[in-house]
């Protein structure tokens, strides 16, 4: 599809900030499972631009598993968003003044300089010797297409790539995307409960909540129809949240018993519970419950 320019940019605008950020924590739990941190840093408080979600989850979801991929345990991932000044040289694109900066940088094995050139191609993987090794333990066992994928993307978005690296310290991929503020802005002007509840559990940083849309939010969120989200890995119980907030007003409970306690409490309309865990398991819960 891409190749053949059959591939459009969906541009809708608003805050690109918390969706990135919501997108590189969606990848925690696969990177805690790996032993590895993952950082999202910015200094910026709000970057609204026109911005091709969709376009967005497929660069991030590859620069991420691939880090993730090629990052020893005890390893660490940082996700940095920035806007800067365009750089005003003669191939400049969109002649737009401003540029969103996303960096993806890891502290994995790194790529050696003679393979940097070719890592965009397609099909292109930077494998051990297939000769002397019949092993099929390799990290990468992917298909070789991501980046070129990745690649392609970012030209479409007119905008560019580039990669560092170093053996055995680590890679980064940092990418300039031009930002212009064309498209219809998203449907709500408000804090998206993705905004909101990414922001919740993230250390306070550069940016305050705001009491006025919080209030807001909560009486809205009246008219939903209550959930209760019970799960002993707090990763999935956030992702839960994220995933059904838009529709429900969502509580949450660490095990079974903590469980049935809030159940009886709320009375909820649904009730979304993980079998096992501790104290009270799931199926337990679900004939209590009954
Ligand atoms: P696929 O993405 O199709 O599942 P893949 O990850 O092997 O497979 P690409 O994402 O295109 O393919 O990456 C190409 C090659 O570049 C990889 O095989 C790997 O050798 C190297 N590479 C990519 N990202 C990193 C990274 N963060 N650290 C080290 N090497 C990397
Ligand atoms: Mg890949």
């Amino acid at each position: 599809k891409l190749e053949a320019g059959q591939m459009p940019l969906h541009l809708e605008q608003g805050d690109v900030l918390p969706y990135l950020r919501y997108l590189t924590l969606s990848f925690r739990s696969y990177a805690q499972m790996q032993k590895l941190g993952l950082h999202f840093l910015s200094g910026q408080e709000k970057i609204v631009m026109d911005y091709d979600p969709e376009k967005l989850v497929n660069i991030l979801s590859n620069l991420l598993s691939n880090a993730i991929k090629y990052t020893p345990e005890g390893g660490d991932i940082y996700v940095q968003v920035d806007k800067m000044p365009a750089i005003p040289d003669s191939s400049s694109r969109t002649g737009t003044t401003e540029v969103l900066q996303i960096r993806v940088r890891d502290t994995g094995i790194g790529i050696p300089p003679d393979k940097l050139p070719y890592i965009f191609d397609r099909f292109y993987q930077n494998k051990p010797n297939a000769a002397f090794t019949s092993d099929s333990r390799q990290p990468g066992e992917g298909t070789g297409v991501g980046l070129a994928i990745v690649h392609e993307l970012v030209k479409l978005m007119e905008g560019d790539i580039q990669v560092k690296s170093r053996e055995k310290e680590g890679t980064e991929f940092i990418i300039h995307l031009p930002i212009t503020r064309k498209a219809t802005p998203a449907l709500s002007s408000e804090p998206s409960d993705i905004d909101f509840l990414t922001k919740a559990f993230l250390p306070p940083a550069t940016e305050e909540v705001e009491l006025p849309d919080l209030e807001k939010q909560m009486a809205a969120a009246d008219n939903r129809p209550s959930a209760l989200l019970i799960d002993d890995d707090p990763d999935i119980l956030t992702y839960l949240q994220l995933t059904i907030s838009d529709h429900y007003r969502t509580e949450t409970a660490a095990d079974g018993a903590e469980g049935w306690e809030k159940a009886l409490a709320i009375i909820p309309d649904i009730v979304i519970s993980d079998v096992l865990m501790p104290r009270l398991n799931g199926l337990d819960l679900c004939s209590r419950l009954k």
